[in-house]
């Protein structure tokens, strides 16, 4: 029997709409083949809410992500050095979406300096930097809060060390910068060593924050899941996506103890967007990731499988990873791959 699942749509703006427009044409294509359907709950954020409603994120859209509990989210602007808030940052915080999960992952067939590259980033999605606490002093000096706190911490580094063990990883690393920020770095810290304490079977290290970008630009394969604060998460985030062929590729799960949404790491890219140029890899994992949640592997088994069969074939990619294809026609390309699965050739 055919189970209808109400999803939270937010296209957003820039390639927001191109990818995700391509993204649920697959989701679709994939659930009906597969026994299950989709009602997708549209609404617009940032800018473009604010001109038809009058805020940035409308009452209607918290409103059916409390009912669906999942929504899938394209990629909003947020102006720089003034403006609106960050929406993203404001349904994280709203929703208690305390973890950002995002596999940096290698797809088959696309060659980059980095082959088979397979780690995680866990980032804590509420504190830090990102609580948005700021203030001018005196004119001329604006102070920051950075708020960590032994609960968010803990929680984070609960959720990387389970997500370990149930899933075969075997190592984390809590990245820092606790020799300079000896308090709030240093608490992140001593949350994780005790965390890590109870898995005494995965290996547990502490990398500093700078030092680790180095190491991860010698030589990635030393880590498996990377542990972060918020702000050094979203960094790093970008850092790593270039081993796997960039920003288009690399997906993300906000996920809280209620609700989750799914998105891409990447932003809107406003330099590619309406040119049918935007890879929608990104937001289709993110949506993988999302059939997996709600139980629809079967699904998200057809998805992946076509989306690997079009990377291991390579005649139809987008240009950010050497191809020459739109948005369009590499999802025709994967619509057409799960239509027609070939096996990989042993
Ligand atoms: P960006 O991620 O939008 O773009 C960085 C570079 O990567 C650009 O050259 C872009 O063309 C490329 N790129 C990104 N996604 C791609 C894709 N799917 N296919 C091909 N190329 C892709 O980062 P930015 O330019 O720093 O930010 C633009 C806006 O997005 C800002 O307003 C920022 O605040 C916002 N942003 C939103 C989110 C989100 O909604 N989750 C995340 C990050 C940034």
């Amino acid at each position: 029997m055919t189970k209808t699942h109400k999803i939270t749509l937010i296209p957003g703006d820039g390639i927001g709409p191109e990818v995700s427009g391509a993204v649920v044409k697959i989701v679709e294509a994939a659930g009906a083949a597969t026994g299950a359907a989709f009602e997708w709950h549209r609404f617009a954020a940032g800018a473009e809410a604010f001109e038809t409603t009058g805020e940035y994120i409308p009452q209607a859209l918290y409103n059916s992500i409390e009912e669906n509990r999942v929504a899938l989210k394209g990629p909003v602007t947020t102006p720089v050095g003034g403006g609106f808030p960050s929406i993203n940052v404001t349904l994280r915080k709203k929703f208690e979406l305390f973890a950002n999960f995002r596999p940096v992952k290698s797809l088959p067939g696309l060659k980059t300096n980095y082959p088979n590259m397979d780690l995680i980033i866990v980032r804590e999605n509420m504190e830090d930097l990102y609580a948005g606490l700021e203030h001018v002093v005196v004119p001329g000096v604006v102070q920051a809060l950075k708020i960590i706190t032994e609960k968010g911490s803990t929680r984070i580094a609960r959720f990387a060390f389970e997500y370990a063990q149930k899933n075969g990883r075997k190592k984390v690393h809590a990245i820092h910068k606790a020799n300079i920020m000896k308090l709030s770095d240093g608490l992140f810290l001593n949350c994780a060593r005790k965390v890590a304490a109870e898995f005494p079977q995965i290996t547990y290290a502490e990398h500093i924050v700078d030092n680790t970008c180095m190491q991860l630009v010698m030589n990635p394969y030393q880590y498996d899941i990377l542990l972060t604060e918020n702000l050094y998460g979203d960094i790093l985030s970008d850092l790593c996506s270039a081993f796997v062929g960039g920003l288009g590729l690399v997906p993300g799960a906000n996920l809280g103890t209620d609700c989750a949404i799914f998105e891409a790491v990447h932003g809107s890219a406003p330099d590619i967007a309406g040119k049918d140029m935007a890879n929608p890899t990104a937001l289709l994992q993110s949506a993988v990731l999302m059939l997996r949640h709600i139980g629809e592997d079967a699904a998200a088994d057809r998805i992946q499988s076509g989306l690997e069969q079009v990377y291991r074939e390579g005649a139809t990619l987008t240009k950010d990873v050497g191809g020459k294809s739109g948005t369009k026609a590499f999802a025709d390309a994967i619509l057409q791959a799960m239509e027609m699965p070939r096996t990989v050739p042993a």
